[in-house]
């Protein structure tokens, strides 16, 4: 199991801003960003024409983006310019994909602040600053335009690149001079880098020193001197013929990701917030995609629906627990990109109530295990608790300010509503896949072809031949629903026990969900509206006294509600990824069931083209659109928004593989 940093906080860069002629100073490195004099200069002369981009984005074709790798993000003054240039050169339907790695992120003040040293640039960097992270260790995906991507991956550069999951056509070797940061500059950097590139990929970079030429060298880049700019009179540029293979894998080749396809058209089944979120991400890349659902959302009119986005993380860190936080993030970010006004959302924040001795153990070694910034989540007391929730709260909690409720049903008719997806009424009984791609059957007859197709149908998901193999179990949950009267108190936020309860929206209180694994009833019960009434008693007395003072009707026959089903896997994770080919993988790695140590090198075999996003249980909001990305970007060539060791851990052949080293499905 590879080991990851941390799960954490990261400190922030410490800074000076010796005038308002210079940029600023770094006071942990004692040197500086960029200067005024050519801090602009240098990075057109050294990074952008270092690596030829002008003349490089200008015969881009569309398909997979140009990717851009570059140690220490800083300021972002080199992205934002490579981002104009691409603009600048680059034809229309090409794409452009930048990853940038940063240990000591700025604060946002201290970004903005030293942005504005360039007006020409102030939209870019609006939109930067307007998505810039939290400063937690991982990777961080922001949408800059339609066509250009930047993934900011926080951390140690030779660390991240070591967890990068994509490849890199230029890279901008920036990060203070070796002098002043030798730890930066160390062999591990360059092996990361080498074994991150494509085939030719180039590199740049302002400094000459010795560990850097020989570091480059030994990794297999080529470098030569070229003239540098204002004081510096040489820098360094050069490219990799031949980089090395990604033996990463080596111990799992089961989760070798199959090669890319050309692809125009994909189908997407199941138009839930899985689907719909994978469906957006494609055609937001130019890709055609049916979306294929038995009911029309669309057709539901105004169901009160509201969703919590949260997550419930372990105490120690676990990778589940990595990709939920991830998913957490990301999600806040895709809702503001996608609804900036906010019509089918609220960053309400989201309390975890500790209404045990043992849970407030646990969020209190939650804590401790892992400093997070306190915009991320913080631990409150009852006082603090009820401060937040407006209503008065017995227990301590954990807050995190950043979550947020979403109306569920009316988010995915609006992704579905993405310019490039057509939604078929319809329900697919047969997948059959071959060379040239897919068809796929529907219950009328109808036959639709596709290049690939993700299913992303929740608790049937396991349905079709190809996906049979995946464990997956129905767990319905149901919502309560009550009108509130007038004067009924309200909630600050969003407020987690065993359930949630949102703020009302359009005066009517959400609170739920049941909890019924194995279990796929579609109609309403009384009996579980009566457990959620309990519930929210349990969690919220005084809140359910206040409701009953202002005249609430809170007898179990009177509220209505909703029942959803939803999927889960054994371990709790999503399945993310390809579909692996499960009668193959028996045959390929029959000897794991007799030794676990006796790994064969066989890559993985999949079902060429065929994607699943599922298994979301009751956290789909936080691990769907994530996914969606994951998705998208494989399918696309991309690199990915999530460490290896996760997409991996989302593998849907992850179960596959443990079942055969445990000989339960050796036949
Ligand atoms: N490229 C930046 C820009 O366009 O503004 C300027 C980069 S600045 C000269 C160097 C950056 O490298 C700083 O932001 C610093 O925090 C970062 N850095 C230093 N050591 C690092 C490391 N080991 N890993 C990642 N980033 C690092």
């Amino acid at each position: 199991m590879p080991t990851l940093p941390p799960l954490a906080g990261l400190d922030t860069a410490r800074l000076d801003w010796p005038s308002n002629e210079a940029g600023p100073l770094s006071t942990r490195f004692y040197d500086v960003y960029f200067s005024r004099h050519d801090g602009r200069a240098e990075t057109e002369h050294v990074f952008l024409a270092g690596n030829d981009l002008s003349g490089r984005f200008a015969g881009w074709p569309a398909g997979r983006p140009f990717v851009i790798g570059e140690t220490g993000f800083g300021t972002g003054l080199n992205m934002l310019c490579a981002w104009a240039c691409f603009e600048a050169h680059a034809p229309a339907e090409a794409r452009l994909h930048l990853v940038s790695t940063e240990r000591y992120p700025l604060t946002r003040d201290d970004l903005a602040r030293a942005l504005a040293t360039w007006p020409d640039l102030a939209s870019r960097a609006e939109r930067l600053i307007h998505q810039w992270p939290e400063p937690v260790a991982g990777v961080h995906r922001l949408w800059l335009d339609e066509r250009v991507t930047l993934d900011l991956h926080f951390g140690d550069a030779a660390e991240r690149l070591a967890l990068l999951e994509g490849r890199v056509d230029a890279w901008f070797l920036d990060g203070f001079a070796p002098s002043k940061n030798p730890e930066m500059w160390r062999p591990e950097l360059f092996a990361a880098m080498a074994a991150r590139s494509r085939p030719g990929a180039t590199f740049a970079t302002f400094t000459c020193a010795g560990v850097v030429k020989r570091g480059l060298a030994e990794v297999g880049f080529a470098w030569r001197k070229v003239p540098g700019i204002g004081r510096k009179r040489e820098m360094l540029a050069g490219e990799i013929a031949s980089p090395p293979v990604d033996t990463r894998r080596e111990p799992a080749p089961w989760f070798t990701p199959p090669p890319t396809r050309p692809t125009r058209h994909v189908a997407v089944i199941g138009a839930g917030i899985a689907g719909a979120s994978t469906a957006a991400a494609l055609a937001r890349r130019g890709i055609a995609v049916t979306l294929i659902d038995r009911f029309d959302r669309a057709e539901l009119g105004t169901t009160h629906l509201q969703g919590a986005l949260y997550v419930k993380l372990a105490v120690e860190t676990n990778l589940q627990s990595r990709a939920y936080l991830a998913g957490l993030l990301h999600s806040r970010r895709w809702l503001a990109n996608l609804d900036p006004k906010q019509a089918l959302w609220q960053p309400s924040g989201v309390l975890q109530l500790a209404l045990s001795e043992k849970e407030q153990a646990r969020q209190a070694s939650f804590l401790a295990n892992h400093p997070l910034p306190e915009r991320v989540v913080r631990g409150l007391d009852a006082e603090a608790a009820s401060t937040a929730a407006g209503i008065r709260i017995e227990a301590p909690a954990l807050d995190y300010p950043n979550a947020a409720w979403v109306k569920p049903l009316e988010l995915c008719v609006q992704l579905a509503r993405t310019p490039g997806i057509g939604f078929r009424r319809g329900e697919v009984t047969a997948l059959m896949g071959g060379e040239a791609g897919w068809i796929l059957t529907l219950a009328d007859g109808e036959r639709i072809e596709a290049d690939q197709v993700v299913v992303a149908t929740a608790s049937e998901a396991a349905r079709f031949e190809q996906t049979s193999a995946l464990p997956l179990q129905p767990v319905r949950g149901q919502v309560s629903q009550l009108t509130l009267p007038e004067g009924a108190p309200a909630l600050g936020c969003v407020v987690c026990a065993g359930g949630y309860v949102p703020p009302a929206a359009d005066g009517v209180l959400n609170f739920g969900a049941t909890f019924g694994p194995g279990d796929t009833e579609p109609a309403e019960r009384e009996a579980d509206h009566a457990a959620n009434l309990a519930e929210l008693e349990r969690g919220l007395p005084h809140f359910v006294a206040a409701l009953h003072e202002a005249g609430a009707d809170l007898s179990p026959s009177q509220l209505t509600g909703r029942v959803g089903v939803r999927a889960a896997s054994p371990d709790k994770s999503p399945y993310c990824g390809p579909v692996p080919d499960a009668a193959a993988w028996r045959e390929d790695y029959a000897t794991l069931a007799k030794d676990a140590t006796r790994v064969p090198d066989t890559p993985g075999r999949h079902h060429q083209g065929l994607w699943i996003s599922a298994a979301h249980g009751s956290r789909g909001l936080a691990s769907a659109p994530l996914c969606a990305e994951l998705i998208a970007s494989r399918i696309c060539d991309e690199p990915l928004p999530l460490e290896w060791p996760l997409v991996d851990h989302l593998h849907p052949g992850r179960r596959v593989i443990r079942d055969l080293i445990r000989g339960k499905l050796v036949s």
